[in-house]
């Protein structure tokens, strides 16, 4: 909220408040809740309260009633003394947990919609300075659209995908929310992860996004006979990389720009030119004898292959939050700060069709609030589009008047202070 004061603080508040008190029915509550740590952080703070332990859901429901906070966190831990200092918790367990935010993805809309503001004045600015009031007290806005989270969501059902086949996690140990933002966050609730170390954690982080990989582990060495090598049909990385393999084949015999794009940097033109026929005696099974004419091309073609297929497969998680076994994460069901949104748990069997700009709108409609709007791109959400708007005033929704309140890119028209 860069650009509210008080008066904005005490508004949107009010709209969390009522939404703990009416809207928060039968939220996602952590298993051993009485064991984790809790924490949060109030508008227009920046420190978080944190070491607060809860015993039920009543005194969880209680908090959230009377602080009304901007955010609210849980430790992913399990603890003997949850609200001890650090050192004294007495660390049992955590959950396995991972943070995909479309912050960290290259989408290509991030151009089109981010922007910066003068903190001081609410012009929108394109340079280092502001051309209003001579400001140089700016904010980068990151905004967030369809194209970003769809992105995030691929990232999302190819992480929930190596969970199920690859780890054997079972869907009734995995919770997925919506990060009430830019992205999605998964909890796994396993006995069999739960006492996993950092270094531990740091291997599975290195296994979903195929770092420090070494191709020959998984069969794929230069000078490979016919039937040799991973198969279609392969468990784990074997497989991807060869599925992924007879993809890129495919869409190189169809001239698919991106992809001869992205062999020639690695093969130069010749050696492309001459894996244009290789799909032909991939359908049946790979065939990595087969990758141009000579040994030395082949071994080349093979590690562009192998490259590229792993780039495509692998998760882009913040691997950062993966390892830290202390780490406190956003509460699911609560609501998100940063836009009002409530950061949902989804079903893992509907996270194809969630749809988190219309369900995660958990604040009403009502009252109706007259704005007066900085800046925003045109955006989304509930049923309608809104916007774009610059330097103007409008009647918005409760729901959607706070998502720009919380984006910092609006404040109340009428001032009573
Ligand atoms: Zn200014
Ligand atoms: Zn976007």
């Amino acid at each position: 909220m860069g650009f509210g004061g008080q008066a904005e603080v005490a508004y949107v508040q009010s709209l969390f408040r009522a939404y703990y008190q009416k809207g928060y029915s039968n939220p996602y509550i952590p298993p051993q809740m009485e064991r984790r740590e809790y924490g949060y952080m109030l508008f227009g703070q920046r420190t978080m309260v944190r070491h607060l332990s809860l015993k039920d859901p009543s005194q969880l429901l209680d908090l959230l009633k009377n602080v009304a906070p901007a955010h609210v966190y849980r430790s992913a831990a399990i603890y003997h003394y949850p609200s001890a200092p650090m050192e004294e918790k007495g660390w049992i367990g955590a959950d396995l947990i991972f943070d995909i935010d479309a912050d960290h993805l290259e989408t290509p809309c991030k151009a089109s919609h981010d922007f910066r503001l003068c903190t001081s004045c609410g012009l929108r600015v394109s340079s280092d300075r502001c051309s209003g009031c001579g400001s140089d007290q700016l904010e980068d806005v990151k905004w967030v659209c369809d194209i970003c989270l769809e992105g995030a969501r691929a990232e999302l059902i190819k992480l929930l995908e190596f969970m199920e086949v690859d780890l054997g996690i079972r869907r009734e140990s995995m919770v997925v929310s919506f990060s009430g933002n830019r992205g999605y966050h998964l909890a796994v609730y396993d006995e069999r992860f739960l006492g996993l170390g950092r270094e531990e954690r740091q291997e599975i982080v290195e296994y979903l996004t195929g770092a420090n990989m070494d191709p020959s582990l998984h069969g794929l060495e230069a000078g490979l006979e016919p039937g040799e090598g991973p198969d279609y049909s392969d468990h784990g990385w074997r497989g991807r990389i060869a599925r992924q393999s007879y993809t890129i084949l495919s869409r190189l015999a169809r001239g698919d720009e991106k992809t001869v794009k992205a062999l020639e940097g690695l093969l130069g033109h010749r050696i492309v030119q001459s894996l244009k026929t290789s799909e032909d005696f991939w359908r049946e099974r790979p065939r990595w004898d087969l990758l141009g004419g000579r040994a030395e091309t082949r071994a080349k073609a093979l590690k562009a292959l192998v490259a590229l297929s792993v780039e495509s497969e692998k998760t882009h998680i913040d691997t950062v939050v993966t390892t830290d076994i202390h780490r406190l994460l956003r509460m699911a069901d609560t609501l998100n700060g940063k836009t009002g949104l409530k950061a949902s748990t989804i079903p893992v069997e509907r996270v194809e069709e969630y749809d988190p700009l219309r369900e995660a709108v958990a604040i009403p409609a009502h009252p109706e609030t007259r704005i007066r709007i900085a800046y925003a791109p045109r955006f989304r959400l509930g049923e309608e589009e809104y916007g774009p708007y610059s330097d103007e005033e409008a009647k918005l929704p409760a729901f959607a008047a706070s998502y720009l309140i919380c984006r910092g890119v609006a404040r109340l028209a009428e001032r009573r202070r």
